[in-house]
């Protein structure tokens, strides 16, 4: 039997498994997918996890059962490239591979802030979204929380948490002197209006120095809270930065056209983890995901891959609470409830599939 390995049962790897499933697995290959979590996690909409405005099972879904599919579900500790092992804290025996897909997404980046690691909430993975929705719910009327980073997981997590608490003191801390950098001045000002009117205070070119258990320190000074969220960069999973492969200056692992590891290629990169032109997000990993589903199809029915036509990426959407939005539709900046609830069409269209 081959064994293709795919770690992380995320926007990119489930849908690998997903494509794989539809064009028909050779009956040789045998497929395991290994994930923390025993189910798919839609990242999109930890947000509001992070918020605690939505209920843990409206961001998750099942995976697919199949007979030459089978499910590890635990913390991946190592990749071994050499022995083609991976070892996961819940088994004694290791996962062997054949070929492997990475699929592991990205983790906070602290850039080295003293205390940034350990008094700040995240929404980086399920369990660190759900322990802030905890915190922010658990919060007495008219306690303090700082937002670190105004991108657009930034942005819609203080919206989240606005819309839900009246009563919170809510400041946003912005490196630049906009919010969301990446998008278009018609939607940066929306957005800051959208803060003015709701009580949220932006700070614009904050540095912050350091974080300390009960505030967070920046420019010189410091602001007492109860909760800090941070969201102010990422960077590839630590178990991809690891890997014995050529990275690129944002730690990404270097793929060729066939998304394969040059000096491996018999293991392939997908999403957050692998180098690409393209901003990290879930629907670059679906749409590499769906790629990488057509090359390995071929591979394992020992035919030549064809190179991958150009990614044709629609714009992305963000939520300001459940009714209000932006993003860009059809390449224009579109702002308020259209967007929101193109937003809303996108998530249940992910889930159905
Ligand atoms: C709040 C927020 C909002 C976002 N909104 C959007 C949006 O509107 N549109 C958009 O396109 N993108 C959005 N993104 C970005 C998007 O979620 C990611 O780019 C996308 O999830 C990347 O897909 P991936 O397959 O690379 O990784 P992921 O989907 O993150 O999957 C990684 C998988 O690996 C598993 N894993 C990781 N480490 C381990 C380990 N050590 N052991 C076992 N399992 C492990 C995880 O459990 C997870 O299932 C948002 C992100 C956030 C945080």
């Amino acid at each position: 039997m081959r064994k293709l390995v795919i770690l992380g049962g995320g926007y990119g790897g489930l849908k690998i498994l997903l494509e794989l499933l539809d064009k028909e697995l050779p009956k040789d290959v045998h497929v395991t997918i290994v994930d923390r979590n025993p189910y798919h996690s839609l990242k999109t909409e930890f947000y509001a996890i992070a918020a605690g405005t939505e209920a843990d099972t409206n961001a998750r879904i099942s995976f697919p059962e199949h007979d030459q599919v089978d499910y590890v579900f635990g913390e991946i500790e190592t990749i071994d490239t050499e022995k083609q092992q991976i070892h996961v804290n819940e088994t004694v025996e290791p996962v062997n591979y054949d070929f492997l897909v990475i699929a592991l997404g990205c983790e906070d980046n602290y850039h080295g802030i003293p205390g940034a690691n350990d008094f700040t909430e995240s929404v980086q993975s399920f369990s660190r979204a759900r322990r802030a929705g905890l915190a922010v719910g658990n919060l007495k009327a008219y306690g303090k929380v700082s937002v670190v980073g105004a991108g657009l997981s930034g942005i819609e997590v203080a919206s989240e948490i606005r819309e839900s608490r009246p009563d919170l003191n809510i400041r946003l801390l912005d490196r630049g002197e906009t919010v969301l950098r990446a998008f278009d001045t018609k939607i940066q000002e929306y957005v800051e209006e959208w803060f003015e009117k709701n009580d949220v205070e932006v700070i614009h070119g904050a540095n912050v120095e350091y974080v300390e258990k009960d505030g967070v320190c920046n420019n010189g000074i410091c602001y007492v809270n109860d909760v800090t969220i941070w969201t102010a960069g990422v960077r590839p999973n630590h178990l991809a930065r690891e890997l014995p492969y050529e990275k690129d200056s944002q730690e990404k692992v270097v793929v060729n056209e066939l998304y394969q590891v040059p000096e491996a290629p018999h293991v392939y990169v997908v999403g957050d983890c692998a180098s690409s032109v393209h901003s990290p997000s879930a629907q670059l990993a679906g749409q590499q995901g769906e790629q990488i589903a057509d090359i390995l199809d071929a591979v394992l029915k020992g035919k030549e891959p064809e190179e991958p036509k150009e990614l044709k990426l629609k714009g992305s959407l963000g939520s300001l609470g459940k009714s209000d939005g932006f993003g860009n539709m059809l390449q224009k900046p579109v702002t308020g409830l259209l967007p929101r609830l193109a937003k809303s069409g996108v998530l249940w269209l992910h889930k159905r599939h």
